[in-house]
């Protein structure tokens, strides 16, 4: 039986497998794709993380990666089901795969938020996206329309920007949510144009997208509409042990959380800032309530 097995491989599950590996643990890292990032794969530009003045999300995660190998942790490819509990503490079952374990870090991160608008899913992947970074270049030249006014939206508006012919960055208020700097740099970019108190209604076109029509009876005519209306959980696995809060697994800084054994890292537990280096002082802080969790039991 394993002492841990981390679930995900984003900055959180990647800094707890540093901690874990100088802690000595015997644990496993279950990742779905031999990918390590997570979410900031899909960042081109990250420059708030200490110690890189600028670094793309992809290099990071591989940096993060290399780091957690060398200390000698071990990762396995393999899609998580099912957690089932056991007498000894958890059965995390994969498609290849079953893992018994005395506890889980788990560090599977958020998935974008559906906008949840007519035409969104009936043309999702034909114009609809939800990763400019990865889609972006499939318009390349063409006007496209970006919903949201967090980080992420601003990102890909700025992103987008650079390639497309016309850039529309639509939000429902008048005030962005994301940060300062970003707001400046958009609000600066003559190539982006704002609309804000704007939401919108439908999303339009045969077998692609052709237009979106907006609750003040405009119609903007784009190729492209990219969505960034914030992030859901992937908490589903453990529903059944952790208490939630909308979808977020409720746990602390120490992240443990309402089941014995289990501790939420990163962008699914509950928190005020979802960034890169708040999900890496969730992996610490939760291999150090790991080793304290082990110890209790091995002494019982
Ligand atoms: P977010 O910060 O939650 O922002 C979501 C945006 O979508 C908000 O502006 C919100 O509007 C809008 N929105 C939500 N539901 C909507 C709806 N139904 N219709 C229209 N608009 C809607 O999400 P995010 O931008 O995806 O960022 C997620 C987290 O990752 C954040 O904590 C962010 O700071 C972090 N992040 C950090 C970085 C970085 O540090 N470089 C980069 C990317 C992401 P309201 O403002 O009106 O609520």
């Amino acid at each position: 039986m394993n002492d841990l097995i981390i679930a995900g491989s984003g900055p959180a599950g990647l800094s707890a497998a540093v901690y874990a590996s100088n802690a000595m643990l015997d644990f496993v890292v279950i990742e779905k794709f031999p990918m390590s990032g997570g979410q900031i794969l899909n960042t081109y530009d990250i420059n708030n993380y200490p110690g890189f003045e600028q670094i793309d999300g992809f290099s990071l995660g591989q940096n993060f990666r290399k780091h957690a190998e060398k200390a000698g942790a071990r990762f396995v490819n393999d899609e998580i089901k099912s957690i089932e509990r056991t007498n000894g503490g958890y059965s995390v079952i994969c498609g290849k795969n079953r893992y018994e374990t005395k506890t889980i870090i788990y560090a599977l991160g958020a998935a974008p938020r559906k906008l949840g608008v007519k035409g969104e899913a009936e043309l999702s992947g034909r114009g609809v996206s939800y990763l400019a970074t990865c889609d972006g270049n499939f318009f390349r030249g063409r006007p496209v329309a970006i919903i949201g006014g967090g980080d992420v939206a601003l990102e890909d508006a700025l992103y987008l920007a650079n390639i497309c012919s016309e850039v529309y960055l639509i939000h429902r208020r008048n005030e962005f949510r994301g940060a300062k700097y970003l707001q400046e740099k958009v609000i600066k970019n003559e190539r982006i144009r704002i609309l804000y108190n704007t939401q919108v209604e439908e999303i339009l076109g045969e077998n692609k997208v052709e237009s979106v029509r907006l609750n003040n009876g405009q119609t903007l005519y784009v190729d492209g509409v990219f969505i960034a209306v914030g992030s859901q959980a992937n908490s589903s696995l453990v529903e059944e042990f952790c208490e939630l809060d909308r979808g977020f697994i409720k746990a602390d800084e120490s992240c443990v959380t309402s089941a014995d054994g289990i501790f939420a890292a990163g962008d699914v537990r509950t928190k005020r800032l979802r960034h890169i280096c708040t999900a890496v002082a969730d992996g610490a802080n939760a291999v150090y309530s790991v080793e304290e969790y082990l110890k209790k039991i091995n002494t019982q």
